[in-house]
């Protein structure tokens, strides 16, 4: 199929795939130390805007903390325990963590090796993207969606949320940029899309119809749709079966192992964003095997 965007500005990446790879990583590195702040904070802001609701309904003043601006922006952020507020210097993706030795440079509270470990993610996904599509549009939009992916698969393991203020834009963003077929035709994207979310719908009502139970949430489903509509319809049957499998082996794992309690819900999106990079890198070899359309 003809491409309907323009070549891809060779001038914006050298033409040396060695240095296009360490931008990309280097660019992706100072993005993970954003998700980071994403991670964070996106579940307090609907909580606060939650609560802000209820208030209202209430006809209640609103508090003073309701007040204070918290977005993705202000406040600049600090220690949890002793408010030292990070400096430029110590906001280095990976570095600061390492020279600090995971630890507040004031009060010496460790910090989660979990924030250089993002921090590196976006940097290894970035780098991944452009190292498997080459410098071109496809690359360019893979990073968005791996990073939007890594993001919410921590706030998942954290709240059990997949916020509708990321699985939707991504879904109306992969409708977008496969309407230049970057990486599928706008029909396998609009299938995928509607077929993502039904799918998970179907299977979710049959498991509480049959249980009474709820195996998901309807994060879950955005997130199929969000998926479908980047990597087309067909994409959706290795999806399905890759986060199954490996969320039925990870939870086994647990359940056997750590003596997880299985009656407690397991966050399914962290399996499925899993599946969607793998999809997303080996989708059409693998629907290729399966012998569907592509
Ligand atoms: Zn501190």
């Amino acid at each position: 199929m003809p491409s309907l965007l323009p070549d891809f500005p060779s001038w914006l990446l050298l033409n040396d795939p060695v240095s296009v790879l360490i931008i990309a990583v280097i660019v992706g590195l100072c993005v993970g130390s954003f998700i980071n702040v994403v991670i964070h904070r996106l579940p307090r802001m609907l909580q606060r805007s939650w609560e802000q609701q209820c208030v209202e309904l209430r006809d209640e003043p609103p508090s003073e903390e309701a007040e204070t601006p918290y977005n993705l922006i202000v406040p600049r952020s600090t220690c949890p325990t002793c408010q030292h507020r990070i400096t430029a210097l110590e906001n280095i993706p990976v570095v600061s963590w390492l020279f600090l030795r995971g630890k507040c440079s004031q009060c010496g509270t460790r910090i989660s090796i979990r924030y250089p470990l993002v921090e590196l993610l976006g940097g290894l996904l970035a780098g991944l993207a452009f190292w498997f599509f080459g410098p071109s549009w496809q690359a360019l939009t893979a990073c968005i969606l791996l990073w939007t992916l890594l993001a919410l698969t921590f706030i998942d393991i954290d709240t059990q949320l997949l916020p509708d203020d990321l699985t939707l834009p991504l879904l109306w963003l992969g409708l977008f940029v496969n309407l230049f077929g970057v990486f599928t035709t706008l029909p396998h994207a609009v299938i995928g899309a509607m077929v993502g979310y039904l799918s998970l719908w179907l299977v979710y009502w049959a498991f509480k119809l049959l249980f009474r139970k709820e195996g998901m949430g309807y994060g879950d489903f955005k997130l199929l749709a969000a998926l479908g509509a980047w990597l087309g319809w067909p994409v959706l049957v290795p999806i399905i079966l890759l986060s199954s499998l490996v969320g039925a082996l990870v939870g086994g794992g647990l359940i056997l192992f750590r003596g997880r309690d299985h009656s407690v819900p397991m966050p399914f999106g962290p399996f499925l964003a899993i599946a969607g990079v793998i999809a997303l890198f080996f989708g059409s070899t693998i629907v290729h095997w399966l012998h569907l359309p592509y």
